[in-house]
């Protein structure tokens, strides 16, 4: 921009200088015509009178006058027959450009010719001097000028943008904010530098206030994130529970028992970790529906299952075969172990008195895990064992059939 008003100045002052100097220059041109003429009319009479009169002294007076003229620098007169005489004043260079040619003459005669050659050595001399005085003042009022508006501007405006500029790349959102302010006399009026730096200051605070409501509207968002991911977990292992749940009993259902069986099965080891499945029924239920209804039968069931439970170990599973068919799994058991477990539910199960139904009993088939079986192997054994628990009469526990050595 300095540079921009420094190129601008100064070529309008040059433009003004050169006309200033153009116009003085036609002005000295028109003196010295002025002056050429003042010679014509008071002293070339006086110079053809003596030509008239071959008064040669006189002549060269008279010559001698006009070339102490200030526009002049030489003349010569040609005088006598055929104008073959000639006197000179000053210097005459006839292959100097211009000149200035009169004839003489009296009572309408010819006596002679005078060429006058103009001083322009005073005419280019006040020129040359104007000039060095023009460029001198013009050259001076130029640097100064474009100094003070350098150290004005500086001053005024600059040292102000730059500190913006700096508190600008300051700023992080977040962090105390300050308003800038001009490091100026306060009592300076109201100016665009003090409109800009409002409208910096306004535009800043809002940019903190739009950060200071993210964060908090980012805050919240996070709570109701954290609160939604909490409730989606919780209902995630309510629903995994209830697909693996009995609706009625609440012990496992088949499902349930299918995931018990697959974890069992891989730590099972008939040799170092046996694994049995004692399957029970209950004896004559559906008399129990018949006599006493459906809801007395889902009664039944729910009080059964809680028996199992309470008499099974921890580490055992009670889960719904189907009906009123249950199922033990007995990780880490003998068959001597799930046989005296499933005499101890059966004995449980006789023992209690049901609601509206008052004694029940069930029977029990207690199978383990051998060697390359499968797990629907295991189950098939139990339930044969079961089978035969009926068949000998109910209410008794019933061990799988001995394997067959070969
Ligand atoms: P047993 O086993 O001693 O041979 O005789 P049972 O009468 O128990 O024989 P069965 O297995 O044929 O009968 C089972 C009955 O259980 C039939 C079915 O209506 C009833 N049942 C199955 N599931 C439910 C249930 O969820 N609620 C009720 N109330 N009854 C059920
Ligand atoms: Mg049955
Ligand atoms: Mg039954």
């Amino acid at each position: 921009m300095l540079v921009w008003i420094l190129c601008i100045s100064t070529t309008a002052a040059l433009v003004a200088t050169s006309l200033q100097l153009f116009f003085d220059y036609r002005r000295d041109v028109s003196e010295l015509e002025q002056g050429m003429r003042y010679i014509e009319q008071n002293q070339l009479p006086g110079l053809a009178d003596a030509a008239w009169n071959f008064n040669v002294a006189g002549m060269q007076v008279q010559l001698d006058g006009i070339g102490h003229s200030t526009w002049v620098a030489g003349a010569t007169i040609h005088y006598g027959p055929s104008q073959s005489a000639a006197l000179t004043t000053g210097q005459v260079d006839p292959d100097a450009g211009r000149r200035f040619e009169y004839v003489l003459r009296r009572n309408e005669v010819v006596v002679g010719k005078i060429y006058i050659a103009p001083n322009l050595h005073t005419l280019y001399g006040r020129t040359l001097d104007r000039i060095g005085i023009v460029l001198a003042t013009q050259g001076g009022k130029s640097l100064v000028t474009s100094i003070s508006i350098l150290l004005l501007i500086s001053w005024m405006i600059t040292r102000h943008l730059t500190q913006m500029a700096e508190f600008a790349k300051s700023f992080e959102p977040g962090k105390s904010f300050t308003p800038f302010v001009l490091r100026r006399s306060p009592r300076t009026p109201h100016d665009e530098l003090t409109v800009l730096v409002d409208g910096f200051n306004d535009a800043y605070g809002r940019l903190q206030k739009a950060h200071e409501f993210q964060v908090r509207h980012n805050e919240i968002l996070s709570q109701e994130v954290a609160l939604r991911t909490a409730e989606l977990l919780d209902a995630q292992q309510t629903l995994a529970k209830l697909a693996v749940t009995d609706k009625l009993t609440g012990t496992v259902n088949r499902l349930g028992l299918d995931e018990a069986f697959k974890s069992a099965m891989t730590l099972a080891d008939p040799d170092s970790h046996p694994l049995a499945v004692i399957l029970s029924d209950i004896d004559k239920f559906k008399s129990v529906n018949d006599n006493h209804g459906h809801l007395a039968g889902d009664s039944l069931l729910q009080e059964f299952t809680g028996i199992l439970s309470r008499v099974v170990r921890a580490t055992d599973t009670v889960g719904r075969w189907g009906g009123e068919e249950f199922l033990i799994l007995c990780p880490q058991t003998t068959l001597e172990q799930a046989l005296h477990l499933a005499e101890r539910l059966r004995a449980g199960v006789q023992a209690h008195a049901f609601a509206e139904i008052g004694s029940k009993t069930s029977s029990f088939g207690v199978a383990v895990l051998r060697k390359g079986e499968t797990s629907d192997d295991l189950v098939r054994r139990a339930d044969e064992a079961l089978y035969r628990a009926k068949e000998g009469g109910r209410n008794r526990v019933c061990p799988e059939t001995p394997a067959i050595v070969s």
